[in-house]
């Protein structure tokens, strides 16, 4: 299971827009973002391309940083969302919101996607009564997500958990730690800023 380890923040750079992968130091004027609004390296200043297919990459890659995905893993997400019927580009967001990583995430049990995938890894998630230390696993509508043991990082981030961000799709207990998935996310509960009729137009060349 490959993942990026390099510095998060340069990749928000990257995109000149905020990815929130940090949890709350995205939220304070600690964000790179804030003190330097430019890509990284010598020529970060400088002029940028917009070509179409430059634009087109900067979509495909923001959102895979977003959601912790590699290249190959993202191509095949990519590749079951044009089998799938259905609008591709919202295809491919509802898998990538199905992932059980991002669920635990959108449930508010993690600061980040990075340490709700941590909390998967380590055996802290169950789906339907068994331990799942899958993060890319799929969840489907019916499934129960729970914390288990006593987690003080996630109980932590539970409480300070915006209540109202919570998608539709998830019915989240925060008392018991437990959340029933109550259908597939729509492209209207989605919130990132992600153009993806671009990274359709990408693969599709
Ligand atoms: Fe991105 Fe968060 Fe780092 Fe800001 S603090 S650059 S939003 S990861």
């Amino acid at each position: 299971m490959a993942r990026y380890t390099g510095p998060v923040c340069k990749l928000c750079r990257r995109e000149i827009q905020k990815l929130f992968l940090k949890g709350d130091k995205c939220l304070t004027d600690k964000c790179a973002i804030e003190r330097r609004p430019y890509p990284p390296g010598e020529h970060g200043r400088g002029r940028r391309k917009d070509s179409e297919y430059y634009l087109q990459l900067r979509e495909k890659q923001k959102t895979k940083r977003i959601y912790g995905v590699l290249e190959k893993q993202f191509r095949n997400y990519y590749e079951l969302a044009a089998k799938t019927k259905g609008i591709t580009g919202e295809n491919l967001l509802q898998i990538l919101e199905s992932r059980l990583d991002n669920v635990v995430y959108r449930m508010g049990f993690a600061f980040s996607r990075a340490v709700s995938r941590q909390d998967v890894r380590h055996g802290h998630i169950t789906v339907n009564g068994r331990k799942v230390d899958i993060p890319s696993f799929r969840v489907r509508p019916g499934d129960v997500i729970a914390v288990a043991g006593n987690i003080a990082r996630m109980k932590d981030a539970a409480e300070s958990a915006n209540k109202a961000a919570v998608p539709p799709w998830l019915d989240v207990d925060y008392k018991n730690m437990v959340a029933k998935v109550t259908g597939l996310a729509t492209r209207q509960d989605i919130d990132i800023p992600v153009q993806e009729k671009m990274i359709v137009e990408l693969y599709s060349k």
